[in-house]
């Protein structure tokens, strides 16, 4: 492929807020030597404000929303300067949870933004920020009907991971090496390229200790997470980590502990959100053994039906606060309570914001 097709790599600063993940937009930041220090000070607020604006639309609504405004009939970048600096900070901020879920979710919604904004640009644009990523690309002639042609093999590093047929290198047009595509294929393929580029970002930062300022607002973030990204794509702890529990779960735990009656739904309660948080069947009938009542096989046959390997197989859940509250079972309710409506919804949101690597504690039991 003649290389001398590539266009002079030269974005302008507007660009630059558009298209922040670009190599032109690391050198422009490195000019102004930013620490990390600097952020949290007071002139860097509005940076800090628009960094957790972004992660946070990424979180909940899995889009970053650029800062627009109106000049004339055209809707510009309304303060560009912020909106380049305010991504790094993002980045960093990402980074700071150490929680692999919001890195994906944040890479993935900065990249579907590109992905809407380039498909209204220039293909000249485009063939400049596939030139960044070092694609072998060039504009086909203009009698073709298609309008880039791109090396093979960088079009397989990104269309590989996309399951669509079309992708497929078989049901391409390829001529000496080279695959012919449009414009909106392109930018498909660079939403990859662009989404692990930020991806590698998180591995590249390596910051041995963040300013409280800078914790403190990444804890908020895995608290926005718990809450909105889906249970199916989180997961409970490794380990039981009593200091998680709800006060409800609490108090059932540390009665049960000391041999303290428990009602019935207190009993299903408790066995229900230990069972579902991780903690084995053998474990729990361990708990109830010292209870006068205690019978080892009733129990036993008990807690495993409530674990689903019993009967129908279906786990139980423990009940919803609402069901507990009404059983007198919530109790010494937090402020955690407040935004939840579920037990196990606590404690996967207490578990986020308890520090990583909490030492072995005798109140933190591990998972059988
Ligand atoms: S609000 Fe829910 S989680 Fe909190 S103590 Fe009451 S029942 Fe438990």
């Amino acid at each position: 492929m003649n290389r001398n097709l590539s266009i002079e790599s030269v974005f302008t600063k507007s660009d630059l807020a558009k298209y922040p993940f670009l190599k032109e937009t690391a050198r422009y930041l490195s000019s102004l030597d930013l620490q990390i220090e600097d952020l949290t000070s007071s002139g860097m607020s509005q940076i800090l404000d628009r960094a957790m604006e972004r992660v946070t639309s990424a979180i909940v609504d899995f889009m970053v929303r650029p800062l627009i405004g109106v000049q004339g009939n055209k809707y510009i970048i309304k303060d560009l300067q912020k909106e380049i600096i305010s991504f790094p900070v993002a980045v960093m901020l990402v980074s700071a949870t150490d929680n692999s879920l919001i890195k994906k979710r944040y890479a993935l919604a900065e990249a579907k933004q590109v992905t809407s904004e380039l498909n209204s640009e220039s293909k000249e644009l485009v063939l400049k920020i596939a030139l960044d990523f070092g694609w072998r690309i060039a504009f086909t002639p203009s009698d073709s009907a298609f309008e880039f042609i791109l090396y093979f093999s960088d079009f397989l590093q990104n269309a590989s991971h996309l399951h669509d047929v079309k992708w497929k290198l078989i049901n391409s047009k390829l001529s000496e090496g080279n695959v012919y595509l449009n414009k909106h294929d392109v930018v498909r393929l660079l939403q990859e390229e662009i989404k692990r580029r930020i991806e590698k970002r998180f591995v590249t930062i390596s910051i041995d200790k963040y300013p409280p300022e800078i914790s403190e607002l990444a804890d908020k973030l895995k608290v926005l997470a718990a809450e909105n990204i889906g249970q199916t794509e989180t997961e409970f702890p490794k380990v039981v980590i009593q200091e998680a529990f709800p006060p409800c779960i609490n108090a059932l735990y540390n009665a049960a502990s000391k041999n303290h009656h428990l009602p019935h739904i207190g009993r299903f309660a408790l066995t229900a959100f230990l069972v579902n948080i991780g903690m084995s069947p053998e474990s729990v009938t361990e708990l109830f053994r010292s209870f006068s009542d205690y019978n080892e096989r009733l129990t036993q046959y008990q807690v495993e039906h409530i674990a689903g390997e019993r009967g129908s197989g279906t786990k139980y859940t423990c009940p919803q606060c609402s069901i507990l509250q009404t059983h007198n079972v919530c109790k010494n309710r937090d402020d955690i309570c407040k935004r939840i409506y579920h037990p196990l919804k606590y404690y996967k949101i207490k578990s986020e914001i308890l520090p990583q690597n909490l030492p072995e504690k005798p109140d933190q039991v591990t998972k059988k």
